[in-house]
């Protein structure tokens, strides 16, 4: 590792490695840290993801496709279910990933376009001055260290302090973030073909409940509510056992995954002078669908491009690289500010009014709509209860 680099790079989950992939291959020389021993792990993650957003980062190889489905389930609180096709499923469905070979082959990609990485390398502060990050003070493997560049990139995901660091505010309230519990469950029944969602104040308050299927008789079992829907006895993990126990009698827990997504929406400024932040370290994570994945490759794919672009006009300002807010926010920040709109009309809805929109779209043929063309079927079914999202989106 030398002491100084065009670009260092902080975390290498998705965005990070899509990141330093990216400003390698426009000749940058690029740093990419990584405070764990093994990238990718442990996984925090129900590993969803729509292919066509995969696709457009990196070539699917299944030692990482764990599964492939065919569409989703909703389940109102009454059982009754709505069945999507793929297409309509939203970016969280179409491939269920192995996260850890995911997370690893992303960041040999990032290795192999020439962008040095390191393992067990935490960042621990940012190197100021005259107002311009200039680069950051890290541990690595156990040993204080300074490393000079002219970007620095956060990519260090939800627990992200690079931002704060900066002087951007990244601060979550309870309330903003999803707090989660996952199983993955083996030697169970379970639709290979499709990933299922439950809602319902009683499964999952604020939220909902997935079920993603990895192959093997085998599925992701997960929780994710609002954090200000926990209280005693309805714990995240309390209500998962509960789910699973009824569900699954006979299925055996073979591992327990736990951790929150941000759910406020994008933050309006992602870079300073000499910084920049992408994927959830940025709350660039869907606020209705907690999926993150997608966004966060995107992100990191303009970043990265942005970044390399500032290091060769030598100007590395706070206004050059809002260039970067623009471009994300132009190709999928609208759509979280729309997630945002109609997530926070959803969790107002009762039961209910849940079982009345899953009964009204009965018969209705969803293999030629979008998201959002579902939406706006549901909003013309039902204009009273989802009054508020009409302007948005019919
Ligand atoms: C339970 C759960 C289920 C989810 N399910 C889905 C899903 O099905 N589909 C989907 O699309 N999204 C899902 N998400 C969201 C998704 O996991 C994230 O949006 C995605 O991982 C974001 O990628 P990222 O690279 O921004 O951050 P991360 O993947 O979190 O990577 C950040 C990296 O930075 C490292 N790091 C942190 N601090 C430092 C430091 N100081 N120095 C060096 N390294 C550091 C971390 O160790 C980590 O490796 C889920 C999230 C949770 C919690």
């Amino acid at each position: 590792m030398r002491d100084k680099y065009d670009i260092i790079v902080v975390g290498a989950g998705p965005a990070g490695s899509v990141t330093a992939k990216t400003a390698a291959m426009r000749g940058c020389d690029v740093l990419m840290i990584e405070k764990r021993q093994e990238i990718g792990d442990p996984v925090r993650c129900a590993e969803g993801v729509a292919k066509p957003r995969i696709k457009r980062h990196i070539e699917p190889d299944d030692r990482w496709i764990a599964a492939e489905v065919k569409g989703s389930r909703i389940f109102a609180p009454d059982g009754t279910s709505v069945e999507l096709s793929e297409d309509v499923s939203g970016s969280e469905v179409g491939y269920v990933l192995e996260r850890k070979l995911f997370d690893r082959a992303l960041a040999d990609a990032a290795a192999i376009a020439g962008a040095d990485v390191q393992v067990k390398t935490r960042a621990t502060g940012l190197i100021m001055e005259d107002e311009y990050v200039k680069g950051i003070t890290a541990m690595h493997f156990g040993s204080k260290v300074e490393i000079r560049s002219d970007i620095v990139i956060g990519a260090d995901g939800i627990e992200s302090r690079i931002g704060r660091w900066a002087g951007i505010d990244t601060t979550l309230k309870p309330s903003d973030i999803n707090t989660c519990a996952q199983f993955i469950v083996a030697d169970i029944d379970v639709d290979q073909d499709r990933c299922e969602f439950h809602l319902g104040s009683a499964v999952a308050p604020l939220g909902y409940l997935w079920v993603f299927p990895k192959g093997n008789r085998c599925a992701n079992v997960g929780i994710g509510i609002g954090g200000n829907a926990c209280s005693p006895g309805k714990r995240p993990i309390d209500l998962l056992q509960d789910f699973v126990r009824t569900r699954y009698p006979d299925g055996k827990i073979i591992e327990l995954v736990v951790g929150g997504e941000p759910a406020s929406g994008p933050i309006e400024r992602t870079v300073a002078n000499g910084l920049m932040l992408v994927g959830d370290a940025a709350h660039q994570v869907d606020p209705l669908t907690g999926g993150g994945i997608a966004n966060a490759m995107d992100a990191g794919s303009i970043a990265g491009d942005i970044a390399a672009s500032a290091i060769a006009e030598g100007d590395v300002s706070l206004e050059r690289l809002q260039e970067y807010d623009a471009g994300w926010m132009e190709d999928f920040g609208k759509r979280l500010n729309r997630s945002l709109a109609v997530k926070d009309r959803f969790v107002s809805l009762t039961d209910d009014d849940l079982n009345k929109l899953a009964h009204s779209v009965d018969g209705l043929d969803f293999t030629t709509m979008d998201l959002f063309g579902l939406l706006v079927a549901l909003i013309k079914k039902n204009p009273k209860t989802l009054w508020s999202l009409r302007k948005m989106f019919v």
